[in-house]
């Protein structure tokens, strides 16, 4: 830290990303990402045409990407909020809805970007352990008097809770927002987004950055009730009006247009998922249920830390946190069938030479 650097932030633990090797030579299990490419649409539609226009201005309002994404989601276009990475929308939330007397409430155990943010704004932070089998007890949530931040399906997990639950936690914090990050909903999840038309308090995150491919474009969006959209478009004019570049708006039109590809490999995604588990528990893995792209395990014959530098070393990255309580898991995101086949082998083989 310089010495210009106010004091406030003297404390500040920043987010520490996912390893992001430039040389591209592993098996990339470790942040997320779709293993398929974006659509055919979108390749298309980046153009040199739309390169040329980069000389202009982005639409700051993102008006055909907002009409495209409501017609999708069923709500208007009052109701969609368009961000640079769903981490934007998370930032300004943040910002927006928190204070002296609305403090923030998440899981212990979930995107590590939340208490980031919390300490960022000097915001209270309760943070909530999950239960004995990892699970978020709804009920820790219900009158939690403060901005109440879930993932659904929750990270590093995979585990959801159910719409009748986040109900419940909507119905007994009428006075702060609770927010549902749904960055992994298209993988099998049940989304609330429906519930936003009940729930003025609710704000629903979604990224394309998952299941949509594009997590080098950062789009990420919000839907909620027109109120709290003004309110996060007051945030965005107030820093930066054109937080979506012209390529990405483009891209993100033609995904949304061409969907159904997206949905396609979501499931093939699930099926290599639940063959990926199976495969794991054979080898006497203990694997959480996920209904993400990446499942989160541990055995008792490796521990984590060795899992993740012995596979590094083979060539395949997953990611480690060691922290306590799952210092002994590794998350491996799903990637296709055969790279899956290549992290079972390598897995294996470290199996193995631990016993020799
Ligand atoms: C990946 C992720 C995000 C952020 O994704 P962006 O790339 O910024 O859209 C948000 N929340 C969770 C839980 C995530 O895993």
């Amino acid at each position: 830290m310089s010495r210009f650097m106010s004091a406030r932030f003297a404390g500040l633990e920043a987010y520490t990303p996912g390893e992001q090797p430039q040389d591209m030579q592993y098996v990339k299990l470790n942040t997320n990402e779709s293993p398929y490419p974006p659509s055919p649409e979108v390749f298309a539609r980046l153009s040199r045409e739309e390169i040329e226009k980069l000389q202009l201005y982005p639409d700051p309002e993102g008006k055909i990407l907002r009409q495209k994404l409501a017609a999708l989601y069923g709500v208007g276009p009052e109701n969609i909020f368009l961000s640079n990475g769903s981490d934007d929308i998370l930032n300004f939330a943040f910002m927006a809805f928190c204070d002296e007397s609305h403090g923030a409430v998440f899981p212990e155990i979930s995107y590590g970007f939340y208490p980031v943010y919390a300490d960022l704004y000097g915001v209270k932070a309760k943070k909530i352990p999950l239960k004995e089998d990892f699970s978020i007890d709804h009920k820790d949530y219900c009158h939690a008097g403060g901005m109440v931040v879930i993932a659904n399906p929750n990270a590093p997990t995979g585990m959801e809770i159910s719409q009748a639950q986040i109900r419940e936690i909507l119905r007994t914090n009428p006075d702060n927002v609770v927010i549902i990050d749904e960055a992994y909903i298209d993988f099998g999840g049940t989304s609330c987004v429906e519930l936003v038309k009940e729930y003025e308090n609710l704000l629903v995150v979604q990224t394309f950055s998952k299941s949509r491919s594009m997590a080098g474009a950062r789009l990420g969006f919000a839907i909620a009730s027109a109120g709290l959209i003004e309110d996060l478009n007051k945030i965005k004019y107030s820093t930066n009006p054109y937080n979506i570049n012209r390529l990405t708006l483009a891209a993100g039109e033609a995904a949304v247009d061409s969907n159904e590809y997206y949905m396609e490999n979501c499931k093939k995604i699930a099926a290599t998922r639940e063959r990926t588990t199976a495969a794991l528990r054979e080898m006497g893995f203990t694997v959480l249920d996920s209904v993400a792209n990446f499942i989160f395990a541990k055995s008792d014959a490796i521990s984590g830390a060795a899992l993740y530098a012995g596979l590094k070393k083979k060539g395949v990255l997953v990611r480690y946190f060691g922290k306590k309580r799952i210092e002994d898991f590794v998350r491996i995101t799903i990637g296709t069938d055969e790279q899956m086949e290549i992290l079972l082998e390598k897995t294996k083989e470290l199996l193995k030479e631990g016993k020799a």
